[in-house]
Order: structure tokens, then C-alpha cells, then sequence
């Protein structure tokens, strides 16, 4: 039976690494790290995930501000809120919840944001930096944590072959990037598979890390890996599940109880990458302030 990757056991290390660090970095320069997370209208799920970030923060120490806007906020107006949060010193991350509403294009709302502070890593500039292999950019969260969950747990990718199952901007093809650059759980032979990839089975059954993040349930199943191999499941599924009393359950891409038989590692869902997210997300924080006040410490010499 497989070794179980625990996110929520590494997110809790790391939460108080950083936490230490945020007390450190405070005591030194009188600075706490400052995440601001706009939301637009009231998807529920979106109000989760800014509440969860909220309190993350608020546990490590950090300043952090939730703002709330109406559901048909005009895209200049948003825009306008951007432009205040870029300048504003005590905010050294900002973030804009995604999916917006019909009325914002989420790309202009990604520009707008200043590189430096952008702790999603989504605007071109970082994904630039990104793609050409620069080690100190702000990479984006979720990518990050798969990192995170590999190296800290020994399965460096360093010459080992992973197939990532998805190309989206969000996971698969930053998280594709991060292991094919040359830096600490980089230097991996990345192969990227996608709705279009022709007999999927006999790609990942050459993985010896394998990413699943198609957001597909059961996507990934036993005959479908290599006995022995590391799977880090990103998926997250509603499936209907007349058990539970809400109804539902997250399951991730792969089955799991198939795979786990024959592979060496695994991420459960959920408690696997989703506790990563925000820890990253954190981290991304402490770094953008970091470099902030670095860069103004130095200005003001
Ligand atoms: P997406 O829908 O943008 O992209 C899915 C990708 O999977 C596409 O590139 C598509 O080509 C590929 N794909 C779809 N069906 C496939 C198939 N049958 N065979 C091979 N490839 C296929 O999704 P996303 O934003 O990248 O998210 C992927 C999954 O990860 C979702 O379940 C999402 O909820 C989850 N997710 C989790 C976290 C987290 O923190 N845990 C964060 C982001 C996304």
C-alpha cells in the first residue's frame, strides 16, 4: 500500500516556518507581511476560499484585507481598487478571486496588478520570468505547493521522468515549468498530456512522477501506472454521494484506492494539495514583502 503525501501535515510545517520567519523579518524591519484578496459578488465557493485565506494569514501573523465588492461592480472600477492596493504600503500581495462576473475581463484585471506584489504569479511578466527559468520569480501557488510536496518528502524530480495530465495557465503548465527548470525540484524530463493526448494510459504508464490535474474523477486508474510510481493528485470533484448529509464528496483525478495498491506515494483528496494552495499563497506573501522593502531600504540609502 502506498506511502500517503499529507498536505495538511506539511502545510502545518511550513505554516509555522513562515509564521517564525513573518516574526523575524517584523523584528527587523518593523514590517508585517500584508495580503489583500479582492472579492467580486457572492460565489460561495469564492467566499470560502477568501475567508480560508483571511484567517491563514491572520494565524502567520500576517496584515490582511477582504474586500468585498457587489456583483456588478463595473471592470473600471475594480480596475481603480487595483490601482489603490498597488500603492497602498502596507499591502505587499494582492490577489483578485477568480471566476469573475460576465462584465470584467480577468485578463485586464490580471495586468493591472504590479508584478511585484502579484502572489498568483498569473500576470505575463512573472509567467515570462517563469517560462524563462528565472528562479526568484513568484511562481504560482498551487504549481509551488506540488513542489513542496515532492522535494520535502524525497521525491526530488531531478532526472526523473513526470507526466503532468493537464495544461491550464492554473496548474498544469506552470507546474510543467517548475519541474523542468534548472532549481531545487526542477531538472525533471516533464511530459504534458491534455484532452487531445492520444491513448492517455500508455503516457502515464512512463511517469515516474505523476500529475494529475485534468479535473476529471477516476481519470487516473491502475493499469494506468507504473507499479512504484509517485502520484500527486490535484483534482478536486464534487461527486454525488447520498451518504453524506450535504450530499457530495471531493474526490480528486485519480481512484485512488486502485492506484494506491501499486504505487509508492500518494496525495489524498481531500489533504493533499488543496492545504497547499494557501500555503504557498503565504509564502509568495512573505517573499513580495521581502523584496518590497528590500527595494525600498535600498531606494531610501
Ligand atoms: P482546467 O479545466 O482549466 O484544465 C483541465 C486540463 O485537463 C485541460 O488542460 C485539459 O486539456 C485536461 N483534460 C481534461 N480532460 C482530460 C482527459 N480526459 N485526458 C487528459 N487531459 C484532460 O482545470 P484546472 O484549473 O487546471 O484544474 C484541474 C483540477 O485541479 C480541477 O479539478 C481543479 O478543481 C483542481 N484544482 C485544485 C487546486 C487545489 O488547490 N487543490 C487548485 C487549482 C485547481
Amino acid at each position: 500500500m502506498a506511502k500517503i503525501i499529507s498536505g495538511t501535515e506539511l502545510s502545518a510545517v511550513m505554516r509555522a516556518e513562515i509564521g517564525a520567519e513573518a516574526q523575524a523579518f517584523g523584528a527587523e524591519t518593523g514590517v508585517r507581511p500584508g495580503l489583500a484578496v479582492v472579492l467580486v459578488g457572492n460565489d460561495p465557493a469564492s467566499q470560502v476560499y477568501v475567508r480560508m485565506k483571511g484567517k491563514a494569514c491572520r494565524e502567520v501573523g500576517f496584515h490582511s484585507e477582504e474586500i468585498v465588492l457587489p456583483e456588478d461592480t463595473p471592470e473600471e472600477e475594480l480596475l481603480g481598487v487595483i490601482d489603490g492596493l498597488n500603492a497602498h504600503p502596507e499591502i505587499h500581495g494582492l490577489l483578485v478571486q477568480l471566476p469573475l462576473p460576465p462584465q470584467i475581463d480577468p485578463q485586464n484585471v490580471i495586468l493591472r496588478i504590479d508584478p511585484a506584489k502579484d502572489v498568483d504569479g498569473f500576470h505575463p511578466i512573472n509567467v515570462g520570468r517563469l517560462a524563462s527559468g528565472d528562479r526568484d520569480v513568484l511562481a504560482p501557488a498551487t504549481p509551488a505547493g506540488i513542489i513542496e510536496l515532492l522535494v520535502r518528502n524525497g521525491y526530488d524530480p531531478s532526472g526523473k521522468r513526470v507526466v503532468v495530465v493537464g495544461r491550464s495557465n492554473i496548474v498544469g503548465k506552470p507546474v510543467a515549468l517548475l519541474l523542468l527548470r534548472d532549481a531545487r525540484g526542477g531538472n525533471a524530463t516533464v511530459t504534458v498530456a491534455h484532452s487531445r493526448t492520444r491513448d492517455l494510459g500508455s503516457v502515464t504508464r512512463e511517469a515516474d512522477i505523476l500529475v494529475a490535474a485534468a479535473g476529471r474523477p477516476k481519470l487516473i486508474t491502475r493499469d494506468m501506472v507504473k507499479p512504484g510510481v509517485v502520484v500527486i493528485d490535484v483534482g478536486t470533484n464534487r461527486v454525488a454521494d447520498p451518504t453524506r448529509e450535504r450530499g457530495w464528496r471531493l474526490v480528486g483525478d485519480v481512484d485512488f484506492e486502485g492506484v494506491a495498491e501499486v504505487a509508492e506515494a500518494i496525495t489524498p483528496v481531500p489533504g493533499g494539495v488543496g492545504p497547499m494552495t494557501i500555503t504557498m499563497l503565504l509564502r509568495n506573501t512573505l517573499e513580495a514583502a521581502r523584496r518590497i522593502e528590500g527595494a525600498g531600504a535600498r531606494a531610501s540609502r
